[in-house]
């Protein structure tokens, strides 16, 4: 098993570059944001717990996340490589995906910390908008869909994410500044953080995180 990590605040890009690198290599992008948002819209039980904390920009408790992504880990071969978008977000995530890595007898191989400026992650995220059916990501000004609201890959709708309001963003930057910040001594002292400017092109993130990462799933 090899597993790589998106670190980053919110509007850092971890969603884009994941998908950007999840086309052009076997890496199995695993967001718990997007698992979070899916129990949500099904009301189960992980759904029903997580959803209060989500409107209001908080993070979801660590036993319902770790939950879910060894579920996710049980389901997967033991050949594959991961790439955690949104996970971990707290010491205590990050210690227990270490012992369940260990259990097979892996650890994770890189971290990378895309940096961008706090005036651009507030604008990425406010102009931010979600396809409702296919999750394709757009940007009302830097990558704005061909007809105004509509997926261009399969004519959805496009929405605003409850929680990419101007007051809640700026509690999840908060959040990621309190509680996740701390990860990056954490990953730091383990030799495994990369840096990556992530204000750039998606392509050249990409390529950059892709450069270190690609051999991990040569042939
Ligand atoms: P994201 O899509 O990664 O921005 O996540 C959206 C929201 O889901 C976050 O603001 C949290 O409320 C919740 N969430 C996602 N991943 C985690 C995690 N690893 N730990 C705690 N909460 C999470």
């Amino acid at each position: 098993m090899k597993t790589i990590i998106l670190l980053g605040g919110p509007g850092a890009g971890k969603g884009t570059i994941a998908e950007g690198i999840r086309t052009v290599s076997p890496f199995l992008h695993v967001s718990t944001g997007d698992m979070l948002r899916e129990a949500v819209k099904n009301a189960t039980g992980v759904g029903r717990q997580a959803e209060g904390y989500m409107k209001r920009g908080e993070l979801v408790p660590d036993d319902v996340i770790v939950g879910i992504v060894e579920e996710r880990l049980a389901q997967g071969s033991p050949d594959a490589a991961y790439m955690f978008d949104g996970f971990p977000r707290t010491l205590e995530q990050a210690r227990l995906l270490d012992k369940t890595l260990e259990k097979h007898a892996s650890r994770v191989n890189y971290v990378f910390l895309l940096e961008a400026g706090r005036d651009l992650l507030i604008s990425r995220l406010t102009g931010r908008r979600v396809c409702r059916s296919c999750g394709q990501g757009y940007h009302v000004i830097n990558i704005p869909p061909k007809r105004d609201g509509i997926c261009d890959v399969c004519g959805g709708e496009l929405y605003q994410r409850a929680d990419d309001s101007e007051a809640t963003i700026l509690n999840r930057l908060d959040v990621y500044t309190k509680q996740t910040e701390s990860l990056i001594s954490y990953y730091e002292a383990k030799g495994v953080l990369v840096r990556v400017d992530s204000s750039r092109a998606r392509q050249e993130t990409v390529a950059d995180v892709l450069r270190v990462a690609g051999s991990l799933v040569q042939p």
